[in-house]
This record gives C-alpha cells, sequence and structure tokens, in this order.
C-alpha cells in the first residue's frame, strides 16, 4: 500500500521483498477468506484498538476502512460486508486481494524486487539514504519505508527485522509480545475437554477487581488449552499481564440468572430421582461437559439426583456462571495473529509516518506500537499507515 501510495504521487519506486512472493501473510489472513477492513466509524474503530488508538487519527483520516473498500472495488476485488462489518472480498479468496493491489503496483510500474532480502538501512547525518541487501548490494535512496511486519507467522516473512533496523538507528522498541493468541492451561478437565466447541458464552477477564473483557461469543477447547474467537480477543488484554494477575471465568449460560438456573436445576432434579447426575446435566451442557461438571464442582461422580445437597447445587450453579478457566500463559508469539509492541509511536510523527530521529525514514503497519482486535482491524491499519508513510514519502 505504501507503494502504490508514493508511486500514485509520482515517485520512482523500488519494493523490495524477501520472499518470492508478496503478501504472504494476506494469503492466511480471516482463514483464506481476508478480512480485509471493518466497515465501522472511525470512533469504533479506534474503540477496537488495544494499543495507542489516538496514534491514529491522521492515518484513519487520511485513508479509511471505505476508502479501502472503493480501493479494492476499482480493482475490480469487490467486496462484501459479513457481521460485526467484517469486510470480505466477495470471492471470499484472500489471493484477489493481494492479486489486485499487485496489478495496480505494475499499472503504476513500481519495480518489484522478489527474493531481494534487506539486511540493513543506510543512513547518513541522520538522514535514511538507502539499504543493503544480504547479497552485499546497495540500493540508493531518498526515502525508506519499512513495512516489515511483526513476528508472529515468521514463515510468513515477518521476523521481526524491522524492530532490529529501527532500533539500530536509535529507536524505542517495545518487546515483541504475542496478541491476538491461544491460551494454555495445565488443568486436567480442560485438556479432557479438548475438542469441545462452546457457542453463545461468555467469556470474562478480570485482573483483581476490574474486567477487562467480557463477550459473548463461541470458544473451543484444545490440547494446550483454550482457543477460539472469545480466547483470541480476551488475550489481546493478557499480553503485559503475569497469568497469576488475572482470572478468566466462562458463563456457560448466560441467558440465565443465577436465580432462574437454581430454580430449574430444583426442578429437574426433583423429576430425576434416581439417575445420575451427570446424565441430568446433559440435559443443560454438551455431553463432554456434563461428564466433567461434577467433577469441577467437588461432587462425586456416581451421584444421584436424589442425593444431592443445596450446597452442591448451589456450587452447579456458582461454576456454571463462572466457570474459572486456570491459564498458564500463552501459546508462543510464532503463533499469534499479531505482535504486541514494536516501534515507539512518540518516535514517529502521526501525520507522516516519518522517523522523528532519521529523516527519510517512514515506518507503518505492525512493526509500529499498535495493535487491535480481531475484525479487520489489524490489516487496516497496516494500509493506512502505509498509505500515509506512501504519500507523505512522495513529498
Ligand atoms: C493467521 C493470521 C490471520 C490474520 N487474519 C487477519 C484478518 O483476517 N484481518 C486482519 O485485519 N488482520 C489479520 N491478521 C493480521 C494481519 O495479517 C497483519 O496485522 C498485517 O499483515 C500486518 O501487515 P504488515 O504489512 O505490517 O506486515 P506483513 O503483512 O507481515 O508484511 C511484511 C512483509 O515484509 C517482508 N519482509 C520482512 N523482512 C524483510 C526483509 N528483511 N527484507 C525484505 N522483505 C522483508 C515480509 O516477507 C512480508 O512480506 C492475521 C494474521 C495472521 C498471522
Amino acid at each position: 500500500m505504501a507503494a502504490i501510495a508514493a508511486a500514485r504521487e509520482g515517485a520512482q519506486v523500488t519494493l523490495l521483498e524477501k520472499n518470492e512472493k508478496l503478501g504472504k501473510k494476506i494469503y492466511i489472513t480471516g482463514k483464506g477468506r481476508c478480512n480485509v477492513t471493518n466497515a465501522c466509524s472511525q470512533e469504533a474503530f479506534r474503540s477496537k484498538v488495544v494499543k495507542n488508538p489516538r496514534f491514529l487519527y491522521s492515518a484513519l483520516d487520511a485513508f479509511s476502512p471505505q476508502d479501502m473498500m472503493d480501493l479494492l472495488e476499482s480493482l475490480h476485488c469487490p467486496v462484501k460486508v459479513e457481521r460485526g462489518e467484517r469486510v470480505f472480498p466477495v470471492s471470499e479468496k484472500a489471493s484477489d486481494v493481494t492479486r489486485a493491489l499487485e496489478k495496480e503496483l505494475h499499472r503504476l510500474r513500481v519495480g518489484i524486487r522478489l527474493n531481494a532480502e534487506v539486511e540493513k538501512i543506510l543512513v547518513r547525518d541522520g538522514a535514511a539514504v538507502g539499504v543493503l541487501l544480504t547479497g552485499g548490494e546497495t540500493v540508493p535512496a531518498d526515502r525508506v519505508i519499512v513495512a516489515t511486519g511483526g513476528q508472529s507467522y515468521p514463515t510468513t516473512g515477518s521476523t521481526g527485522d524491522g524492530f532490529r533496523w529501527l532500533k539500530e538507528a536509535g529507536h524505542t522498541v517495545f518487546p515483541p509480545l504475542p496478541s491476538l493468541i491461544p491460551l494454555t492451561s495445565d488443568e486436567p478437565w480442560v485438556k479432557r475437554l479438548q475438542g469441545l466447541s462452546l457457542k453463545n458464552v461468555t467469556l470474562t477477564l478480570k485482573s483483581g477487581k476490574k474486567t477487562l473483557y467480557s463477550y459473548l461469543g463461541e470458544m473451543l477447547f484444545t490440547h494446550f488449552g483454550v482457543t477460539g474467537p472469545l480466547v483470541l480477543s480476551a488475550s489481546a488484554y493478557l499480553t503485559e499481564l503475569a497469568p497469576e494477575e488475572c482470572s478468566l471465568t466462562l458463563d456457560l449460560k448466560p441467558g440465565l440468572t443465577p436465580d432462574q438456573l437454581n430454580q430449574r436445576l430444583l426442578r429437574d432434579l426433583d423429576a430425576s430421582g434416581k439417575k445420575q447426575l451427570r446424565t441430568l446435566l446433559m440435559g443443560l451442557f454438551p455431553a463432554s461437559l456434563a461428564e466433567e461438571m461434577p467433577g469441577i464442582c467437588g461432587i462425586p461422580a456416581s451421584t444421584l439426583c436424589c442425593d444431592v445437597t443445596r450446597e452442591m447445587r448451589q456450587k452447579l450453579v456458582d461454576m456454571t456462571k463462572a466457570l474459572p478457566i486456570p491459564v498458564t500463559g500463552t501459546r508462543p508469539l510464532s503463533e499469534a495473529v499479531v505482535t504486541r509492541g514494536g516501534v515507539s509511536v512518540k518516535e514517529i510523527d502521526p501525520r507522516s509516518m516519518e522517523s522523528k530521529l532519521v529523516s527519510g525514514l517512514y515506518v507503518s503497519g505492525e512493526l509500529l506500537d499498535v495493535d487491535a482486535m480481531t475484525g479487520g482491524f489489524n490489516l487496516q491499519i497496516a494500509f493506512s499507515t502505509g498509505m500515509l508513510a506512501g504519500r507523505s514519502a512522495a513529498l
């Protein structure tokens, strides 16, 4: 996007990509469908940006989600808006987004060099003057835009090279951490539930008494812990906290108040006499969870409905409304959807994306210490900051 913007302003642009093709990460976005942006207002957009939302005012003004949708339409890649204002190509093929942008690069005669790995940025007298490729070749330039991404899914090419260069150039780079990442748990019952997918549950993340995240949606138990949309989103708030500082709880029946749930259990228990408790619970939960619930509540597995005490019933209600999921941490950064941390936004001019420390050096995308929730926000941040960097660099 930065190359397109600079070339549209009339600059002579060379795009250096270390992979054998462009936009490898785009291919895996949105499970191959590419959730390319989010058609919400700027205010709503910024509310989904977890780190440094105010830095994005100018970038989103310069190139909004609507501008992105218009651009794709104009490049013959029609888009559609789905639930939660998430925007996808009508074809549901991420490759169509890459192809559309690539076509525009060719039309604008951007020099595309594939398999061209940048080793370092060349800086002279406080100004960027080009880059050095790993083969030893120097590529001189009046301006350099760095758009090397974060450090997650490194097989797509984002191996954190830009963090190193920017640090060498004197920038503050906050340590890269995983965000939008599955969470790990050592709890045996969590592991035994692997494969169980829950819909219409509410996941709540708290730090002390403060609620950091609480949403209704879907989640999944796996062999290592928990994942799915709710978990990934909650993780965005957990990254900078130690697991022991947080509590993650699940409301398995958000449609029922504790009292309504208690009444229902009372009725069902009364009507079930010598049935096993876990059999009765199958009417309330998926089978594997019904098997686990008595154990989780400290109730012997073979307990009959007629033997369920008031305390046991209360425990069942409490655990159904706020089941604690003990979390040990996150999966590694390489598996994160986005990288938290990166180049300090205090050292980048938000109106141009130019470094305040090195003139002629521009920074865009996930390299910046900005990250957002799922929903098309992270790609739009890359597109908006890239567009602004490209335009500014061409001036
Ligand atoms: C599985 C997954 C699914 C995702 N789904 C979505 C989604 O649906 N919607 C959404 O908004 N976001 C999604 N994201 C996040 C989104 O893809 C990223 O935030 C976005 O791609 C960041 O863009 P970027 O241009 O900053 O970096 P990247 O897309 O990572 O691009 C960086 C490029 O720089 C190149 N490069 C790196 N180092 C060098 C070097 N030394 N020399 C030359 N080239 C180099 C890389 O090869 C790469 O092509 C997803 C991420 C993942 C991992």
